[in-house]
């Protein structure tokens, strides 16, 4: 624990300061060497890692009991042995935990909340409990692990994220908001120590897919697909009275409520648009988003021979959980093969930022740089739990977030410190903001 914690202090001290520097010096070096207006992927993803993966390859998931960590224990469940999880951990949900953690043979097992984490204590006897944010970096600092999959919601996923990387332990990445909150820390970190990051979010894992076959230089745009959530098509007037139950039918993934809405609202693409600039070093210009209802096609790179590669299968977060798990070897995988014939028809439209305001925000907020991204992602989180305890109406989430942004304005990351007052001052501002609205 306590090495983590130590290498994890030096980012978040000195080290963070001067890794902030040189993001923000010279983050791009590599786009301006690039040739034409192609950029070059950075180390980060892995683009000449030879992938440290012993079998059994040891396997913390941290946010097991949620959307992505019980889809990724079916995946290791179907490993024949090659993943080997040696730690779980859950926010509060310590029964489900502890079941998991019988159920894969685990001895190690991490609850954030401190109440929840001593109710475990009391119940369970299968080995040992971690307790609270720091139960969950010793967590993923001692377990002697080679891949630490971070599935956690919000930006409660940055303190492990830095703690992964910090020990140079290759992280698969679902948990967006630590990139959104603290992109360039946690870049720079797996920089500096040669831990690779890889992404699991659908849409990032199929541009990983596709970037890494393609030579520097040579890849002139990113395109994100968006399903365009179950509102696509509405005016603003038609979005005044939809309901949470309606903003959580999402039409075709099945995924944890938070990132539900982030869909209904288009907050979800806007914090990946944030996530692909830094994972893959992209200039915001260079990145589309384009919807495409039926999420058949996850991801495409343009290049500069006018070539647009696109990767395409039906959407089940098992594939690109099994793609980060088991880099550099496919596996198989039980989904639907993909029937074109049967298909018949794959749309694509522009997206409404009007109408959608959120993603247009997370632009502008990723644009600005700063403490922007945090101060947009704490506020998302803050008026996404009123909407889903019915305190906020939908419109209000977008209204919150960017009332909360012209209030902050934006200042400069000089530190990691910087990050987490950030984040506690948009909290509190979203958190006034929501009960005005309610009084009002
Ligand atoms: P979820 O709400 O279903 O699960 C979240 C997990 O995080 C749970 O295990 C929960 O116990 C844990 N957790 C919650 N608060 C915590 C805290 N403060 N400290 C520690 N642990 C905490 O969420 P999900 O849908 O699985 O999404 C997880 C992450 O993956 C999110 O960042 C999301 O944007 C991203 N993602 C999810 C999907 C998907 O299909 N679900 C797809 C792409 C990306
Ligand atoms: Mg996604």
């Amino acid at each position: 624990m306590w090495v983590g914690l130590a290498t994890w202090g030096l980012a978040r001290g000195s080290g963070w300061r001067r890794l902030t520097r040189r993001a923000f010096g010279v983050g791009f070096a590599t786009w301006d060497l690039a040739c034409g207006s192609g950029w070059a992927a950075p180390d980060w993803i892995g683009l000449r890692a030879t992938y440290n993966r012993p079998v059994p390859r040891r396997l913390v998931i941290l946010g097991s009991t949620g959307s992505i960590g019980v889809q990724a224990l079916d995946v290791v469940g179907r490993s024949g042995g090659e993943l080997q999880v040696v730690g779980l951990s859950a926010g509060h949900d310590w029964r489900t935990l502890t079941r998991q953690a019988a159920e894969h043979g685990v001895g190690r097992i991490a609850v954030a909340d401190v109440d929840a984490a001593a109710q475990a204590a009391e119940a369970w006897t299968g080995g040992e409990i971690l307790s609270g944010p720091d139960g969950l970096v010793s967590l993923v600092t001692e377990s002697a692990c080679d891949l630490v999959l971070n599935a956690i919601v919000g930006s409660a996923g940055l303190l492990p994220a830095v703690a992964t990387l910090g020990e140079g332990i290759d992280l698969a990445l679902a948990n967006k908001e630590s990139l959104v909150v603290g992109g360039e820390l946690v870049t720079q970190l797996a920089e500096a120590t040669g831990a690779t990051i890889i992404p699991v979010d659908s849409e990032h894992s199929a541009l990983h897919q596709l970037i890494m076959r393609e030579g520097a230089g040579t890849i002139e745009r990113l395109i994100l697909t968006a399903s365009g959530g179950p509102f696509r098509g509405r005016s603003v007037e038609q979005l005044a009275d939809v309901t949470v139950e309606g903003a959580l039918a999402h039409p075709t993934w099945s995924m944890g409520g938070k990132i539900t809405i982030d869909c209904a609202t288009l907050m979800n693409k806007g914090l990946e648009l944030i996530e692909a600039h830094h994972l893959f070093g992209t200039p915001y210009e260079q990145i589309d988003v384009v919807v495409h209802p039926q999420s058949i096609i996850h991801g495409l790179i343009a290049l500069c021979d006018g070539a647009t590669l696109a990767h395409l299968g039906h959407p089940d977060m098992r594939v690109p959980i099994s793609y980060a798990l088991h880099l550099p070897e496919r596996v198989d995988v039980p989904v639907a093969r993909l029937d074109l014939a049967a298909l018949g028809r794959l749309t694509f439209e522009p997206p409404d930022e009007e109408t959608f305001a959120c993603l247009r925000l997370a632009r502008a907020a990723g644009q600005a740089g700063g403490t922007a991204p945090c101060t947009l992602n704490a506020a998302n989180e803050v008026a996404v739990h009123a909407f889903l305890g019915g305190r906020l109406p939908f419109l209000g989430i977008a209204a919150v977030i960017e009332d909360t942004l012209s209030r902050l304005g934006v200042e400069q990351v000089q530190s990691f410190d910087s990050l987490t007052d950030a984040d506690a001052q948009a909290r509190a501002v979203a958190a006034s903001l929501v009960e005005e609205r309610a009084a009002a």
